[in-house]
């Protein structure tokens, strides 16, 4: 079946839907994105995602192509005319068209898209029996907290983590974590204190994260936000990650490595029912 599509102001079926060859998101990935959740057809998190892509555009020195509730009614808009129930609502800004050159071009009006794709996000397999991951060199650039979509190293790490039969790769710098390759990543202490990553350039600042953190602290788990290792992680009672269409997903070996008993652990499982639970009330 043929969806509908948004295009700069139109909403197309994907047939007809056209960027052109000089847009920049197409030749330099001048572009920045958004992904947002659905579930029974409402958007989770749908202002921290808004709020997240005009930082991400202020960084690119663009300014957003339209407010934020005009932003919303697209959202709401694609997933009306989608009939969607669950799923992701993706949103994608570019510079523009314009003759190629390093430099900014001056006066063109930047592109944005969005499409929808329908996904089991709630009941997924990898939530009720845990992924597998591998760990690998973080070779991105060094402006992470930029949700850009140049998203070959991160595919590249997923295709790693592939080759070595697992789910997906935990990117690692000078001997520390720094996420998975489109998703936080967590250990749990032995006294059950999560650790993750503390915010920087060096990771994104993911809206799950912020989420979660905020419900952990509500239901009295400790939290660590710092740098963890590889070694430290196979020690871990518990492993997970987070992200918009993930929620928390268990994570239950990294490098061949049993994490815990190897079984999805209590703390992701209560996060996740929690996230999803919470994030409901809010839904838009
Ligand atoms: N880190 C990276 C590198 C990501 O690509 C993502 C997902 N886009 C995240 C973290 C998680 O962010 P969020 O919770 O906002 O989806």
């Amino acid at each position: 079946m043929s969806r509908t599509v948004y295009v700069n102001g139109q909403y197309l079926p994907e047939e007809d839907a056209k960027i052109s060859v000089f847009d920049r998101g197409f030749l330099m990935a001048d572009a920045v994105y958004e992904v947002t959740s659905v579930i029974d057809g409402k958007m989770l998190d749908f202002p921290g995602h808004a709020a997240r892509l005009q930082r991400s555009l202020e960084a690119i020195g663009m300014t957003p192509p339209c407010t934020t509730a005009e932003l919303k009614a697209i959202h709401r808009e694609m997933i009306a005319r989608n009939e969607l129930v669950e799923g992701l609502v993706y949103l994608q800004v570019t510079r523009g068209a314009a003759d190629r050159d390093f430099a900014y071009p001056v006066g063109v009006e930047p592109s944005m898209v969005l499409f929808t794709q329908a996904k089991n996000v709630v009941d997924s397999p990898l939530a009720k029996h845990g992924m597998k991951v591998i760990s690998t060199p973080d070779i991105r650039w060094g402006r992470r907290d930029i949700k850009t979509v140049q998203l070959l190293a991160p595919s590249m790490g997923k295709m790693a983590a592939k080759a070595a039969g697992a789910d997906d790769a935990w990117l690692v710098e000078d001997g520390f974590v720094t996420e998975g390759t489109s998703n936080n990543a967590y250990i749990v202490k032995p006294d059950g204190t999560i650790v993750t990553r503390d915010l920087s350039n060096d990771i994104l600042s993911g809206i799950t994260r912020a989420a979660v953190l905020r419900f952990a602290g509500e239901a009295q788990i400790k939290v660590e936000e710092r740098p963890f290792t590889i070694e430290e992680a196979k020690m871990a009672t518990e492993a997970f990650v987070t992200s918009a269409t993930t929620f928390v997903g268990p994570v239950v070996e990294i490098d061949g490595v049993r994490i815990g008993d190897g079984n999805v652990g209590p703390t992701a499982r209560r996060l996740r029912e929690l996230y999803i639970a919470e994030s409901l009330k809010t839904a838009l």
